[in-house]
């Protein structure tokens, strides 16, 4: 018979939004009229902008005549996206790129999932805590992890970030080969400065180590002297490799578009000490694994570039962002700690009266009918903490937070 990969026996059974879903399913059935808000959501809901729509119908349409009919694409992605890529989202910034060291894929998701691959099993792995699960999960499934006690794997280093320390990971007391560092960060919100990010680049540099950096949310940033990419950061090609995506950014979380960079000059050593290009590597495993993003979803997100496609982004974005407003406000009115909602679109409470995450998680959906996401779920240091999302609508974050105050 057929044997498993056992690492996958490794994992938790419980995904923590199925124990979520069974408790609201479970408190519907006991209130059926109960109207529950939902701010846990980590999906966008204002629609794509008009400008991506027209763009994609165009694409589409273009798909249907022989002569602008196109298969297979190139896997690394068309020039004219990449090359957009590179002007607005780094030359903006001065930051140089050349084509070579821009991948489109169909969602950060399945990059930072699958560029573990292109590093040794015995590389010892950083996460901060808490922690989007992917980064833990795909280490687990790949067996860089050991085995899991007390809510943590034992092979795998955790950088608490907490209210003690200001949520600003501690560099790690031991050598570690490969750091998941995310900015704005899910679920706490919270950013960090240049100076912060170069005490990584620098550590990076003295312990050759690589930085995996997820900038997911990168579109939120609306503090000046926030880093909007690790390379902002003085020689942090060399250690870092960036993800982004359309999804948070443009609405394109049903759409599936994103990117990632792998410099050219950032290396990793093989057993004999001989250093290899991590950007052959992943060009190599993208060849042999993937088959591009569809042509129609490529032009699609190159519209989120024309100037239309910018304003009507950061109109959704704003709209984000001015509910997390009204949540940070109304959270302090009623004395509760929260951090976050300024340049990311989550908002980190803390428990009231050292509540449990879980505890507090029951108390809300009680007694105020509001659902969020209990701390625990994104990893140990998470406990006594609960996140909520800015992506509901104004009119129900609005009465989720008069229900809190009436609370
Ligand atoms: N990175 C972080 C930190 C996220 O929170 C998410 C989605 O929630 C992703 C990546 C996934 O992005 P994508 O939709 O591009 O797969």
């Amino acid at each position: 018979m057929a044997k498993i990969n056992e690492n996958y026996l490794l994992l938790p059974e419980n995904y923590i939004f199925s124990e979520i879903e069974a408790r609201i399913q479970k408190f519907k059935k006991e209130n059926p009229d109960a109207n529950i808000i939902d701010l846990g959501i980590g999906d966008v809901t204002r629609p794509l902008p008009k400008a991506v729509i027209e763009a994609f119908h165009r694409a589409v349409d273009e798909m249907g005549r022989p002569e602008t009919f196109r298969g297979y694409g190139p896997e690394q992605g068309y020039k004219f996206l990449i090359e957009k890529i590179i002007k607005y989202d780094y030359e903006k910034r001065n930051i140089e790129l050349s084509v070579d060291e821009v991948f489109i894929s169909d969602g950060a998701k399945c990059d930072i999932a699958n560029i573990q691959e292109l590093f040794d099993v015995n590389n010892r792995v950083a996460v901060l805590d808490p922690v989007y699960p992917v980064y833990v999960e795909t280490n687990v499934m790949a067996g860089r992890a050991g085995k899991p006690t007390d809510g943590k794997y034992e092979n795998i280093v955790y950088l608490p970030c907490k209210e003690e320390n200001n949520f600003i990971p501690p560099l790690p007391d031991e050598k570690v080969d490969l750091i998941y560092l995310c900015y704005p960060n899910n679920p706490t919100g919270t950013v960090l400065t240049k100076k912060e990010l170069k005490k990584w680049v620098d550590y990076a540099h003295e312990n050759e180590s690589i930085i995996l950096y997820d900038g997911a949310y990168e579109a939120f940033i609306q503090e000046k002297n926030i880093p909007h990419s690790i390379y902002e950061i003085e020689d942090a090609k060399e250690v870092a490799i960036e993800f982004r995506s359309f999804s948070k950014t443009a609405g394109f979380t049903g759409v599936r578009c994103a990117y990632c960079v792998v410099p050219l000059q950032a290396k990793a050593k093989d057993n004999k000490g001989r250093k290899h290009s991590l950007n052959k590597l992943w060009r190599r495993r993208q060849a042999a694994k993937f088959n591009g993003v569809s042509y129609p979803v490529q032009v699609a997100a190159s519209a989120v570039y024309t100037k239309r496609g910018q304003r009507e982004i950061k109109e959704s974005i704003e709209y984000y962002l001015n509910n997390a407003k009204i949540m940070r406000k109304a959270l302090k009115k009623i004395g509760l700690k929260a951090y976050g909602g300024v340049n990311a679109p989550y908002i980190w409470i803390k428990t009231p009266n050292g509540m449990n995450s879980w505890d507090f998680f029951d108390y809300l959906l009680e007694n105020a009918q509001i659902v969020g996401t209990p701390g625990i779920g994104f990893g140990p240091s998470g406990e006594g903490y609960f996140r909520i999302t800015a992506f509901n609508t104004r009119e129900n974050t609005k009465e989720a937070m008069k229900r809190l105050e009436d609370l």
